[in-house]
C-alpha cells in the first residue's frame, strides 16, 4: 500500500506466515511484516481519534501540509492526475471540524480540503499547480503528520536539476547473464549508466550515481543514499532476461502514474535504435520505483536471452547510443513541461 514512518499504532488482528493483518478502519485491513513490528501491550487504542490543527506552508525548498492528530496512525498516499492532486488517507480519523491555516510561502500547492470519506477515513486532497507530480514524502513529528511536497523545479534546464541514475545489480548480485556470451547484467547496466552520466554532465547537469564500481549495494542502501541526495529524478538502468529466447526489445517501467511521462518519453526515443518495443510498464513493483519522493523510471534496454538484442548490448557504440537516447527521452520530457 505505502511506505509507512516508525512507530505508528496498529491493532494486530490476525498472523499470515511472515506477516501480521492489521485493522487499519472498522473496514479496511492490511499486511505489515512481522520484523517491522513492535508489540506494546500498554497502548490502548481507542474506539476513535480525532484531527486537530492543520496548517499549510512552505519554507526554501518545498510545501507542507501539517496535520495534528492524537495518535501516530497510519495512512497512504496516491497520485491523481488530469488535474494533478496528492490524495493523502489517514486511517482511523475523524475530523473535529478545525479550520486549516494557510500561508502564503506555498509555492506548489493551489488548494488543500479533505472529505471524510468513512466514519474513520479521513482524506485530504493536495491540489497542485503543476501537471508533473515531481514527488511527496509522509512522516511524522511527534503526533503531527507532515506531507511534504516537492516544487517544481524554477528551472528546468538539465545544467539546474540533480540526476540520479542506478545501474542496476552490482557485486555479489550479477543480475541476469548474456544467454550466449556468459556476460553479467551487472556490467553492463554500470558500462551504459556511465555512457549516461557522460552525456548528463556534457549537459552540464548535476549527476549522481548509486554506484560507480562493482559495488554490492542493497535496495535498502540504494533509497538511503537517493533520500539523502535528493534528486529532482532517477533512472535506473537494467537489462532483461526471459525464459524464451525469442522475447525481445526495449521496455520502461514506473509504479505510480504522476511519474509515468518520463519513462514514456524515453521509451519513445529508444525506439528510435530499431528496438522492439516490449511496452511501458506501470504498477511495476520494483524497489526503486517505490520512492514517491522523486519522479523515477526503469529502462530495460534489451533482453540478454535473445541473441539479437545480446548482440547490441555487447557492441561500445550501441551502448553509447543508448545514453544518448535516453538524455533524448528527458530532454523531451522536460520540454514537455509546463
Ligand atoms: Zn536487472
Amino acid at each position: 500500500m505505502t511506505f509507512l514512518d516508525t512507530m505508528v499504532v496498529m491493532k494486530v488482528v490476525d498472523s499470515v506466515k511472515s506477516d501480521y493483518k492489521v485493522q487499519l478502519s472498522t473496514n479496511h485491513y492490511a499486511y505489515l511484516s512481522k520484523g517491522n513490528f513492535i508489540a506494546d501491550s500498554s497502548i490502548h487504542i481507542r474506539p476513535y481519534y480525532l484531527t486537530t490543527s492543520r496548517k499549510v506552508y512552505g519554507d526554501d525548498k518545498y510545501d507542507y501540509v501539517n496535520i495534528s492528530l492524537d495518535e501516530r496512525l497510519p495512512y497512504s498516499g496516491i497520485q491523481r492526475i488530469d488535474p494533478s492532486i496528492l490524495v493523502v488517507d489517514i486511517f482511523g480519523v475523524t475530523s473535529n471540524t478545525n479550520w486549516i491555516t494557510q500561508l502564503s510561502t506555498v509555492k506548489e500547492i493551489k488548494n488543500v480540503y479533505y472529505e471524510q470519506i468513512e466514519d474513520d477515513v479521513f482524506r485530504v486532497f493536495i491540489a497542485l499547480r503543476h501537471q508533473q507530480h515531481w514527488g511527496y514524502s509522509i512522516h511524522y513529528e511527534g503526533k503531527k503528520l507532515v506531507i511534504r511536497i516537492k516544487r517544481q523545479p524554477s528551472s528546468l534546464s538539465l545544467r539546474n536539476l540533480r540526476v540520479a541514475v542506478d545501474p542496476g545489480h552490482g557485486g555479489d548480485n550479477s543480475g541476469a547473464g548474456g544467454g550466449t556470451s556468459g556476460i553479467a547484467e551487472k556490467n553492463y547496466t554500470l558500462l551504459i549508466a556511465k555512457e549516461l552520466q557522460k552525456a548528463l554532465l556534457k549537459e552540464k547537469a548535476h549527476v549522481f550515481m548509486t554506484r560507480e564500481k562493482d559495488t554490492s549495494l542493497s535496495m535498502i542502501e540504494r533509497i538511503q543514499m537517493l533520500r539523502q541526495e535528493e534528486p529532482d529524478f532517477l533512472v535506473s538502468i537494467h537489462l532483461n532476461s526471459s525464459d524464451k529466447d525469442s522475447i525481445q526489445g526495449v521496455s520502461t517501467y514506473y509504479r505510480y502514474i504522476g511519474f509515468r511521462p518520463l519513462s514514456q518519453f524515453i521509451l519513445k526515443r529508444m525506439k528510435e535504435l530499431g528496438l522492439k518495443e516490449f511496452g511501458n510498464v506501470g504498477g511495476f513493483n520494483f524497489s526503486l520505483n517505490g520512492p514517491t519522493d522523486y519522479p523515477n523510471a526503469l529502462v530495460e534496454v534489451a533482453f540478454l536471452s535473445n541473441k539479437e538484442d545480446e548482440k547490441r548490448i555487447l557492441d561500445a557504440k550501441f551502448r553509447k547510443q543508448v545514453a544518448a537516447k535516453i538524455l533524448a527521452g528527458i530532454k523531451d520530457w522536460l520540454k514537455s513541461i509546463k
